[in-house]
């Protein structure tokens, strides 16, 4: 379920992002289109003119989800323009600013294709690169066909310069939002366990590498007493169901404390040195008394608690180790009991 969400969420940032940018293309492009006409370079409104028909046949692209095809189509198109622009119009209008921008939407695409071919990238890097420092000296060592006057080249630098920057922080910023939400995301899931919604194993390392007060602290492992023959008489969808069950009994019963599923029908919890024994038994009784009721039948389980304080220095594996030693010394004198 989860993974389809992400790529719910990953096809709404991809489309998102193509609209608003296509948006901004065409209302640059109507801008030059303004400024072409103004100043009668008619030749260049014309083809800008018609890059505005494509970039509104792009909508159409994006709506039919073919955003591979949109950047493609796009990317190139903005080399082309770029290259005609500056050639013909000079250096000074600041057009090849764009090329440092088409550097991060290329990796932004790729971050987002399918096939996440990185060298497509660092290729599309390369050639702009190659294309900049060209663009630099064919303007150096030809006068630009059109020359346009001076307040129009500082319009036009002045835009280029600030849009430019919103280019590439709009891109970053798009890019960077949705993978710190993608990696909150995936390290919620992978720490949680999926049938009973608690911590799983890896959310238990975590915890340990994190909780600095140790010493306070008691690490209790429990497990379910006779467990395989309900699953035997009833089915594992009902073993299922107590392990939930039993879960939230945990939850409503060790408010504060550390709990986490280890896997099966084993468990962990950290609580409190202080009153461990008490809150430990205060679980196991809870847990005795529920009646779980499940396709008719009323079901009633215990638990064995083995439960041990933190030793100087000792791993996790360690603390668990001890404690599942006392938990086995509880399952063999009889179950339903916490051994501390
Ligand atoms: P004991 O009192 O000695 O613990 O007896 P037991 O029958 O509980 O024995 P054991 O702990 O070895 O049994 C583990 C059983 O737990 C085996 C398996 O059927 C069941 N089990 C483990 N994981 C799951 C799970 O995710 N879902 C369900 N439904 N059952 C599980
Ligand atoms: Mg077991
Ligand atoms: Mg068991």
């Amino acid at each position: 379920m989860s993974a389809i969400n992400n790529r719910t969420d990953h096809y709404k940032t991809i489309k998102k992002t193509c609209y608003i940018a296509n948006i901004a293309y065409l209302i640059l492009r109507a801008f030059y289109l303004i400024l072409f006409i103004v100043t009668g370079v008619y030749s260049m409104a014309i083809y800008t003119g018609a890059t505005i028909l494509f970039y509104l046949g792009c909508f159409y692209l994006v709506k039919k989800r073919r955003y591979y095809s949109y950047a493609l189509l796009c990317g190139n198109e903005f080399f082309a323009y770029v290259i005609t622009i500056t050639i013909l119009c000079g250096f000074a209008s600041g057009f090849h600013l764009y090329l440092i921008g088409l550097s991060v939407v290329s990796f932004f695409t790729t971050y987002f294709s399918k096939n996440h071919r990185i060298q497509g990238s660092i290729l599309w890097a390369v050639l702009s690169v190659g294309l900049y420092i060209m663009l630099f000296f064919v303007t150096r060592n030809n006068s630009p066909k059109y020359l346009f006057p001076n307040w129009m080249n500082v319009t036009l630098m002045t835009v280029h310069i600030v849009v430019t920057f919103l280019f590439i922080v709009f891109y970053l910023f798009t890019f960077t939002s949705y993978s710190l939400s993608l990696e909150k995301k995936i390290m919620f899931e992978s720490r949680t366990d999926e049938l009973t919604g608690i911590n799983n194993r890896y959310g238990l390392y975590d915890y340990f590498a994190q909780e600095e007060n140790k010493y306070n602290k008691v690490l209790a492992l429990f497990d379910i007493d006779n467990f395989k023959i309900i699953n035997d008489t009833y089915g594992h969808v009902a073993g299922d169901f107590i392990l939930k069950r039993i879960a939230e009994v945990m939850k409503e019963t060790l408010k504060g404390a550390f709990i986490s599923r280890y896997g099966g029908e084993e468990f962990i919890v950290v609580v409190n040195k202080d009153n461990a024994y008490e809150s430990l038994e205060s679980l196991r009784k809870a847990i005795e008394n529920e009646v779980i009721e499940f396709e008719g039948h009323k079901h009633q389980i215990t638990i064995t608690i083995g439960a041990t304080s933190y030793k100087k220095e000792i791993s996790l594996e360690k603390w668990i180790e001890l404690a599942d030693e006392k938990m086995y010394s509880g399952k063999n004198s009889g179950k339903n009991k916490t051994v501390i």
